[in-house]
């Protein structure tokens, strides 16, 4: 496929503000490449160069794009700046700059998708000294033999700036109308994709190899899984009822979820986000070559400070210091960590996903009993409530956050909130103290004393998984400190966007819309039904309509963004929907007591 034919699709994605037409036109999209195209092209439109786990992004400056501009076009650096202030967007600089080049184009050879890519990815794989002059000729000398069209996309793709707003799920709904006939066989996908987290592979199995490449995929070592997550129940009686009588509860640990893969001597740690965070966390890669008795095998577990002496637990704040890139290994020195490891998916070449879960817990003992530092999470095994809610106190005493309760045949199930895996933590208790991780759909003008900052709070939206979707639920005007409000307007404005994005379901309408990007997390003292909000909206008993608002919300946390959380991991409505229930729940047994 031509760039120029890829560039023509980004054109109509761009502007359209339903999500099932963006699936027919990916669906034509991929139908119309070759399969060896198709990861890459996957990648393009979701704005990265691989999947999270190789590590490899652009980190392209400004400057550098504007001086390849100016190279590229023949014209000089200040008349790029100046074109620059004025649309406020590089890749329109580019287009408009490429058009009125002053510069003959040397060949009239157009590129292919997987040349563009190809050159875009070198852009990025250069660095060291000289690299910044390098990498200004390179992106020139794309730019030089673009259309006006492909010189905009060029020009975004680098600067993190691509607008598409494509999801994995719709991503995965084309490829199933593409390559199965049918967007429904997506839940196909979905098993592939969770056991390799690269949407890019998965894409290329299925357009070459169909069904059967799809059904065939394995787990493998060093490609990690995407992890199992927990639903949440408010009282002991539940969690026993639910799991069938009886129940593994195991502490719940507050730090870096942890996904070790190792091979020998080979060992990398995945975080939640599925980033490559090995080289954060060097004693825990030590105690995996030496004592684990395993010579290839995939852990998952929670790594935190722990002080031996007291025995307590280092809250999150102390633990989260380690997440740094200097001085790792002497901040090591002073604050050891400990893996509490609790599940294991692979062991000698075998995928042990599948078993129940007390067989992989007996597994996971036995190659952790020579380690110190990589140890079984603390559990009990119990069929009594009371039982359960001692060790939930227990552990809330010595300063964890609550619970995780295993069913004890249940599978590993990758890249889902399942109740094979139910959390209690302390906030349920009481009336909403849990928070939510909202998505960022928009953002409104401050006033007052807020106008100086020019920004007065956040639209915020929880996703609904079955539909793909970002449902508004809250507009957060308060929690923000000043520096929090500059750097959140900051980031916003990169991504400000005409109309509402195509996967953004709202009524209320901010003064920007932005792409969904970012996550916050927010603290509110009720959810309330509403009719301003589109989350889990359905109708009444009195024949209105209402959806889930937050009464009272607003931001924690001291980074204003959450960067270990991406727009699919944020609260879904049907979470919402459950902390709704729950609360309720709580109010009417308060009452009756
Ligand atoms: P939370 O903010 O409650 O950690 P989350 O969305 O990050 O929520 P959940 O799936 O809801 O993740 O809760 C499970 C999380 O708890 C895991 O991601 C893991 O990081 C952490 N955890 C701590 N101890 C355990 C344990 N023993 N078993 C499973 N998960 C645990």
């Amino acid at each position: 496929m031509l760039f120029r034919r890829l560039g023509e699709y980004f054109e109509k994605l761009e502007t359209m503000s339903s999500r099932l037409l963006m699936v027919e036109v990916l669906t034509e999209m991929f139908k119309e490449a070759k399969a060896s195209e198709i990861s890459k092209i996957i990648y393009i439109t979701q704005g990265v160069l691989a999947p999270p786990f190789e590590g490899i992004k652009f980190n392209l400056a400004e400057k550098i794009a504007e001086e390849s501009i100016a190279i590229a076009t023949g014209h000089s650096k200040e008349d790029v700046s100046k074109a620059y202030r004025k649309s406020g967007d590089m890749g329109i600089t580019a287009m408009e700059l490429q058009e009125k080049s002053r510069l003959k184009k040397m060949s009239n050879k157009e590129f292919t998708v997987s040349e563009f890519y190809d050159a875009m990815r070198k852009i990025a794989e250069t660095s060291g000294a000289g690299s910044k002059d390098h990498k200004i000729k390179m992106l020139a000398n794309v730019i030089a033999a673009s259309t006006p069209t492909e010189a905009k996309y060029a020009v975004k793709y680098p600067l993190d700036e691509l607008r598409m707003g494509v999801g994995d799920a719709t991503v995965m709904e084309a490829l199933a109308a593409a390559f199965l006939g049918d967007r429904k066989l997506k839940e196909k996908l979905e098993v592939a994709y969770n056991l390799c987290s690269d949407l890019g592979s998965v894409g290329e199995e299925v357009a070459e190899h169909g069904i059967k490449g799809i059904e065939s995929f394995k787990v493998s070592l060093f490609k990690p899984i995407r992890p199992a997550l927990a639903e949440r129940l408010p009282t002991a009686e539940e969690i026993i009822e639910k799991m069938g009588g009886s129940a593994s509860v195991e502490q719940k640990y507050d730090g870096f979820r942890c996904q070790i893969h190792k091979k020998s001597n080979k060992v990398r740690i995945f975080s939640r986000r599925l980033e490559d965070t090995t080289e954060m966390f060097p004693d825990l890669r030590d105690a995996m070559v030496n004592e684990i008795r395993a010579e290839e095998i995939i852990l998952d577990g929670e790594a935190l400070a722990y002080n031996e002496k007291t025995q307590q637990f280092l809250p999150f704040q102390e633990t989260i210091q380690r997440k740094r890139k200097h001085r790792v290994d002497e901040k090591a020195l002073e604050m050891p960590l400990k893996l509490f490891a609790f599940d294991i998916m692979y062991l000698e070449g075998k995928n042990l996903m599948d078993e129940p879960y007390k067989k992989r817990r007996e597994l996971l003992e036995k190659v952790t009993s020579a380690s110190d530092t990589i140890r079984p999470s603390t559990r009990i095994i119990t069929s009594s409530p009371k039982e359960l809610e001692e060790f939930f106190q227990t552990s809330i005493e010595n300063g964890l956050e609550g619970i995780v309760a295993k069913e004890q045949n249940g599978k590993y199930v990758a890249g889902a909130r399942k109740f094979g895996w139910i959390k209690m933590k302390r906030s349920y208790k009481g009336e909403l103290e849990d928070t939510l991780d909202l998505v960022i759909i928009g953002y409104f003008l401050g006033k007052g004393q807020r106008s100086e900052f020019k920004f007065g709070g956040l639209l915020c939206a929880a996703y609904n998984e079955k539909r793909d979707m970002f449902e508004s639920v809250s507009r957060i005007g308060s929690g923000f400190s000043e520096a929090q409000m500059v750097e959140l307007k900051r980031a916003l404005d990169k991504i400000i966007v005409k109309s509402r994005p195509a996967r953004v379901d709202s009524i209320v309408e901010p003064d920007f819309w932005v792409i969904p990007k970012y996550v916050v997390t927010i603290k509110a003292d009720e959810i309330t039904k509403s009719p301003m909000h589109t989350c889990g909206k359905g109708l009444q008993k009195d024949g209105t309509e209402a959806g889930y608002a937050l009464r009272f919300p607003r931001l924690v946390g001291n980074e204003a963004i959450r960067s270990d959380k991406s727009i699919e991991d944020a609260t879904t409505t049907e979470e919402v929907i459950e902390m709704y229930n729950q609360q309720r729940k709580v109010s009417i047994g308060k009452e009756q007591e």
